[in-house]
């Protein structure tokens, strides 16, 4: 009973949306303040995609910032990517961009999604992600905090 009520005093707690009007791209503001993300993880070690989901956990949560994770790319306006491209999911990560509806943006997740970072010249590695599909934002680190990975995400929705 008491958590409710504090819960009701209190409201919804967030801070502020950055200020990134200089760096967001273009294309988002065509998208309405709320995204739907699908993610491919196209060579990854993993260590990525553990700092994703704890974007999405209770205590980044980035849902609240109008940020959702879909099953499909058909329903995504946005396409995570993380890891170099290896040459294995090069075709996968084209065909997942195409089915995307307009308009689609992609972020590269990681040291290695923006120029392989560790596995650069690996026999299996095509390249960054911005040798297949077009690269809108990138997120440093290897791997990113998951406060990068949500401030990226924020740009997007502008909340
Ligand atoms: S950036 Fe680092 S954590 Fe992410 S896939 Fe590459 S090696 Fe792994």
């Amino acid at each position: 009973m008491g958590l409710s009520r504090t819960m009701r005093r209190v409201g919804r707690m967030a801070e502020p949306a950055p200020r990134t009007s200089a760096h967001r791209p273009p294309g988002a503001a065509g998208l309405g303040g709320s995204v739907q993300v699908r993610h491919v993880d196209a060579g990854s070690c993993n260590g990525c995609e553990i700092e994703i989901g704890q974007a999405f956990s209770p205590v980044y949560d980035a849902e609240r910032h109008g940020v959702r994770l879909v099953a499909s790319p058909r329903h995504a306006d946005v396409l995570t990517v993380t890891g170099p491209v290896t040459v294995n999911m090069a075709g996968a990560l084209r065909k997942t961009y195409d089915a995307m509806p307009e308009p689609r943006l992609v972020v590269a997740v990681g040291d290695c999604a923006r120029d392989c970072g560790l596995f650069a010249g690996g026999y299996g590695v095509l390249g960054p992600v911005s040798d297949v599909v077009p690269v809108d934002v990138q997120v440093s680190g290897c791997p990113p905090e998951p406060a990068a990975i949500v401030s990226a995400l924020r740009a997007l929705t502008g909340r």
